[in-house]
C-alpha cells in the first residue's frame, strides 16, 4: 500500500481564501480590520521565519498585523508590560507571543506571559482559561496546530468518532490539546509520551496516529496498523549526514536538499511509513501551513466575539 498524501499546503490556501471575504465584511461593518499583535523577543532564527510567515498570512487575509520586537535583553516585567498594553489596545483582537522566549528570562517566564494575555485575545489558545474551556469542550478557540489537524481530518473525510486515536507527545501546545480535540469528536484516545512502555505496540492500535514528539523519523512502519491515518506534526532540522541517511535514505528527494544546504527539515515519521499507512501528512507541506491558517481563523473568531454583529 502507498499512503494517500494529505496536502496541508493546499488546504491552508483554501482556508485563507475562505477567511478573506469574512475579514472584508468585518472591516466594512466595524470600521477597522481584525487586528493581530505579534510579540517577538530576541531573534531566534526559526522564530523569525515563523513570525514572518504569520505577518505575511495575516496581511494577506486583510488583517492589521503589527510586530512588536523586543530585544533578547528585555526583562520579564517589560514583556508583561507590553502584553498589558496590547490587552488594553482596542485595535488588537488577537495577541500572540512567539515561543520560545529567551532562556535568560528564566524558568516559567513563558507561562507567566501566556497567563497575562487577555482570554478574549488569546488566539494561540495557550492561556489557562482557554485550556480550561477546551477541557470542558466550551472553547471557541483552541491551539492552532491541533486545530489544523482536526480541520485536515474532517475535510479529508477521515472518520474520528469511535476510532482509536493515539497521540505521541503530551505538550501543552500540541499533544494535550490534540488529545482533547479528538476526544471531543468521540475518538477513543491514548496519549503516549517519553515514559510509555512499548510505544510501537501502543501506536499499532491506532486508526489515527498523531506524532508530536520532535524526534526525526521516530515512527517507523512497525508503529503503524496497515491502512491507518498518520499525522506527522514533528518539524526537525537534521544537520548530521548519518542522521539524514537514516531518516531519509540517500535515494529520497529530500536527501538532495540536505546535500545542497547541509540541513533538511524532516518529521517524526519515517518516510517508509508511507508503505503501510492509508493516509499520511508530508513534512514539509502537511501540518505546518495549517497551524498558521488556523491562527488566522482564531483571530477572526476573536474579532467577531469582541465586536458581535
Ligand atoms: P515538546 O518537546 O514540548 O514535547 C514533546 C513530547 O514528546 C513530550 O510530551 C515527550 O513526553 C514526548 N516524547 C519525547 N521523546 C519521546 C519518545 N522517545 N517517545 C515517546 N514520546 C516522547 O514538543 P512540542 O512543542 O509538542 O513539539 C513536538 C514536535 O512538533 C516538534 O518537532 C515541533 O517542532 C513540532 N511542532 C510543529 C508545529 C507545526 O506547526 N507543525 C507546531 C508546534 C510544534
Amino acid at each position: 500500500m502507498t499512503a494517500r498524501l494529505l496536502d496541508g499546503q493546499k488546504l491552508s490556501v483554501q482556508l485563507q481564501a475562505e477567511i478573506r471575504p469574512a475579514v472584508a465584511a468585518f472591516t466594512a461593518r466595524v470600521g477597522q480590520p481584525p487586528g493581530l499583535a505579534i510579540v517577538l523577543v530576541g531573534n531566534d532564527p526559526a522564530s523569525e521565519v515563523y513570525v514572518r510567515n504569520k505577518v505575511r498570512s495575516g496581511q494577506d487575509v486583510g488583517f492589521r498585523v503589527d510586530l512588536e520586537r523586543l530585544p533578547a535583553t528585555v526583562t520579564l516585567t517589560e514583556v508583561l508590560d507590553t502584553v498589558a498594553r496590547l490587552n488594553a489596545d482596542d485595535r488588537y483582537d488577537g495577541i500572540l507571543v512567539q515561543s520560545p522566549l529567551p532562556a535568560a528570562l528564566g524558568r516559567g517566564a513563558e507561562q507567566r506571559v501566556f497567563d497575562a494575555i487577555a482570554v478574549g485575545k488569546d488566539v494561540d489558545g495557550f492561556s489557562p482559561e482557554s485550556v480550561g474551556l477546551l477541557v470542558q469542550n466550551r472553547a471557541a478557540i483552541a491551539a492552532g496546530t491541533p486545530s489544523g489537524v482536526i480541520e485536515l481530518l474532517e475535510r479529508e473525510g477521515i472518520p474520528i468518532a469511535g476510532r482509536h486515536a493515539v497521540v505521541i507527545g503530551r505538550s501543552d501546545i500540541v499533544g494535550k490539546p490534540m488529545a482533547l480535540l479528538l476526544l471531543h469528536r468521540h475518538a477513543t484516545v491514548t496519549i503516549c509520551h517519553s515514559k510509555s512502555v512499548d510505544l510501537p505496540a501502543l501506536c499499532r492500535q491506532a486508526d489515527i496516529l498523531v506524532a508530536a514528539v520532535g524526534r526525526a523519523g521516530l515512527v517507523t512502519p512497525d508503529f503503524v496498523k496497515p491502512g491507518a491515518t498518520v499525522i506527522d506534526v514533528g518539524i526537525n532540522r537534521v544537520t548530521d549526514r548519518a542522521e539524514a541517511e537514516r531518516v531519509l535514505g540517500t535515494g529520497h528527494p529530500r536527501f538532495k536538499v540536505f546535500e545542497e544546504k547541509g540541513s533538511v527539515l524532516v518529521g517524526d515519521v519515517h518516510p517508509s511509513v508511507a508503505e503501510v499507512a492509508g493516509a499520511l501528512t508530508p513534512v514539509p507541506g502537511g501540518v505546518g501551513p495549517l497551524t498558521i491558517a488556523m491562527l488566522m481563523r482564531n483571530t477572526l473568531a476573536a474579532a467577531g466575539a469582541r465586536h458581535p454583529a
